[in-house]
């Protein structure tokens, strides 16, 4: 497929049939509770007819596909550990066997991530690794305890200082949800932890983001986050833009057009949830677009059925694939009744995430 100046380069990514990109529910279950959390942990692990009905998706679209990406999400998809190494073994497999480039990636919060876990995850083809950390021990413990109240930066920062010692080639966006409650910590985290964790290491990227949703916890600053952004370059250190699932996506744009500028990429971006050749598959098998509103009946989009067949209601999906903000159709959506007041939430190019 081939883009021209009036085709922008991620509309092609977005609709080619020679891309498949599931985000996938492994469980519905975390063991922290963050407190901007907007899952309601109702669901359990990913169903069995729901892990069939993936594999029989892939299978029937596996001879026409060039990419295979598969985005290990939750609740904390770690929870379910052999769900997720089942799955990504199996699926890295079939892509060896049919000549087609798998991308694993794993939005985790980290706390379960030991050396085991991560050798065997990352062997069986999960490359990339989105884990968030809210500032400083002071700053994230209070974010991000655990589901019986208890601290989790020493466990999360111990599991990163492994992963740094390994010798394999992976990626790691170490995410950072921001607001006036934890600026403070979040400098010091940079200034302490993040510099020696990521300099010299390009492994590891740091990405900022501000916390939706909740009033009490917002950025009172419009320059706060592009004052961490110029701190981080000053130290040396990475930053990213993009969320791990949205890199994810970014692996494939070379493949299909190695002309366009990085320039041009980011002004064309186009959120997953805008994909025609992108789906959120829940724990029991519901079909949505967005892993943010995870409430709202416009983004259940149908269901996927055992056989790997899908179900779609299409005047749903067409609303996410033809709304007027590629960069975020749930804020062009939430001009729509919806659960949350996503309009209020302020710019937002990826989900928040765990
Ligand atoms: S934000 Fe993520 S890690 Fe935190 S409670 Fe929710 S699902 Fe768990």
């Amino acid at each position: 497929m081939e883009s021209s100046n009036d085709q922008p380069l991620d509309w092609l990514h977005a609709f080619t049939n020679s891309s498949l990109h599931l985000i996938l529910f492994m469980t519905e279950q975390c063991n922290f509770r963050c407190v901007y959390c907007y899952e309601d942990f109702k669901l359990n692990n990913i169903q069995d007819e729901v892990v069939v009905g993936v594999k029989n998706l892939i299978l029937k679209r596996i001879p026409e596909i060039k990419h295979l990406a598969i985005s290990y999400f939750g609740g904390e998809p770690l929870l379910n550990k052999k769900g997720v190494l089942d799955l990504t073994t199996w699926a890295k497999e079939l892509c060896e066997e049919h000549g087609v480039k798998y991308h694993g990636n794993i939005t985790t919060n980290g706390y379960t991530l030991d050396k085991k876990t991560f050798d065997s995850i990352f062997q069986k083809g999960i490359t990339n690794y989105q884990i968030t950390i809210d500032g400083n021990k002071d700053s994230h413990d209070k974010l991000r305890p655990t589901i019986n109240g208890k601290s989790t930066f020493d466990k999360i920062i111990g599991n990163i200082k492994m992963m740094k010692k390994s010798p394999y080639n992976f990626e790691c966006i170490i995410r950072l949800n921001v607001s006036d409650s934890n600026f403070e910590g979040v400098k010091s985290f940079i200034k302490n932890e993040a510099y020696a964790i990521c300099l010299n290491d390009s492994r590891f990227k740091i990405h900022f983001h501000p916390i939706w949703g909740r009033p009490e916890l917002i950025l009172t600053q419009k320059n706060q986050l592009e004052e961490l952004n110029v701190m981080v370059d000053s130290f040396g250190l990475t930053h990213t833009e993009e969320s791990g699932l949205t890199d994810l996506n970014n692996n494939n744009k070379e493949k299909i057009d190695n002309s366009a500028t990085k320039k041009g990429r980011e002004a064309d971006y186009v959120c997953y949830a805008s994909k025609a050749n992108s789906f959120v598959i829940r724990a029991d098998g519901t079909l949505q677009k967005c892993t943010v509103a995870l409430k709202d009946d416009i983004n259940n989009i149908g269901k996927l059925n055992s056989d790997g067949t899908m179900e779609l209601d299409s005047d749903k999906l067409s609303k996410w694939i033809f709304s007027k903000d590629k960069g975020c159709p749930l804020q062009a959506l939430a001009l729509e009744k919806l659960a949350v007041p996503y309009k209020d939430a302020g710019k937002f190019d990826n989900p928040i995430s765990l």
